[in-house]
């Protein structure tokens, strides 16, 4: 399996910086920047497993840049699945459906429990979507599901903030139990930023409002963060789980503090955490004169 999350390590010995993989540590690699170790140690990786998309995850977190320090006003971080779960249709899980125009589901998750097709094995998250197959040029909504084991990690208030079920599972050998997030007491809304750029444009549904922001991240930094938040949507006391989303399914995320507390036991394969840009409310973008879906599906299929 590609694209597996490695569990690291790093020390900075003199100027330059060390990294190696913790179960292994033979597998290494040195540079002058922490940014190119980690670029070198992709390659030790891949030598040393065949593992071309490697994640690196590290503990302790990798140094922070102080160049970036206007992006974290808190020190939370984004959960995100390598593996991969495939879900026919999001359609009849949506207590108030489906636009047909853009596929958004409106209004909360009804009580049914989501049947998933098939779950790529090796992790204790996985993220569902449609396969691209079955979608017929239309965005998916997505669902972030968890493993018993996962679940187990967390605390008796972690786990009553969210609301959980069980999937059901179409594989009929497959014996691990993985539960839907479904909602959460403190959910924030993904933004866009101003002076970041903005990728896959964005767009407006003219049938249901939705607005879709896009994505916005730095392409030269290795680690931009692909999520942004406003620290006034967060609460005064810092949650130590939430979600965030931007209206197309639901990310977990933790306080940098706890999930350091986390990462690494069993229970927690193939979970990556990523940054989440916090940033002051006057730098959010908000979206205005965003093109229409239909107008540019319609340009596409000219
Ligand atoms: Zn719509």
């Amino acid at each position: 399996m590609e694209g597996r999350v490695y569990l690291c390590s790093w020390t900075k010995q003199g100027d330059r910086f060390r990294l190696w993989v913790k179960r292994q540590p033979s597998v290494a690699a040195e540079g002058a920047s922490f940014d190119e170790a980690n670029e070198r140690l992709w390659g030790a990786i891949c030598g040393a497993y065949g593992d071309g998309e490697a994640v690196t995850e590290f503990d302790p977190p990798r140094p922070a840049d102080p160049r970036s320090s206007w992006y974290r006003r808190a020190a939370v971080v984004a959960i995100g699945c390598n593996s991969r779960a495939d879900v026919t249709s999001f359609e009849p899980y949506f207590v108030g459906g489906f636009c047909s125009d853009c596929g958004i589901p409106s209004g909360p998750r009804n009580e049914r429990p989501l049947v998933v097709d098939r779950i790529e094995a090796g992790g204790d998250g996985a993220f569902a979507v449609v396969p691209l197959r079955l979608r017929r040029g239309r965005p998916s909504p997505s669902a972030q599901l968890f493993s018993e084991e996962f679940l187990g990690l967390l605390n008796p208030t972690e786990v009553a903030a969210m609301t959980w079920r069980r999937v059901e599972r179409r594989q009929p050998r497959a014996r691990k139990v993985f539960n839907e997030l479904i909602a959460s007491t403190v959910h924030v809304a993904e933004v866009g930023v101003r002076g970041v750029p903005s990728k896959f444009g964005g767009w407006r549904c003219r049938a249901c409002g939705f607005v879709d922001i896009g994505m916005y991240y730095f392409l030269d930094t290795a680690h931009s963060p692909h999520n942004w938040i406003s620290v006034e949507d967060l609460p005064p006391r810092l949650p130590t789980c939430f979600t965030i989303g931007k209206g197309k399914g639901l990310t977990l995320g933790f306080s940098r503090e706890r999930w350091e507390g986390l990462v690494g036991k069993a229970g927690t394969r193939g979970l990556v955490s990523s940054e989440i840009g916090v940033v002051d409310a006057d730098r959010v973008q908000h979206p205005t004169d965003l093109p229409f879906l239909d107008d540019l599906q319609k340009k596409a299929s000219q």
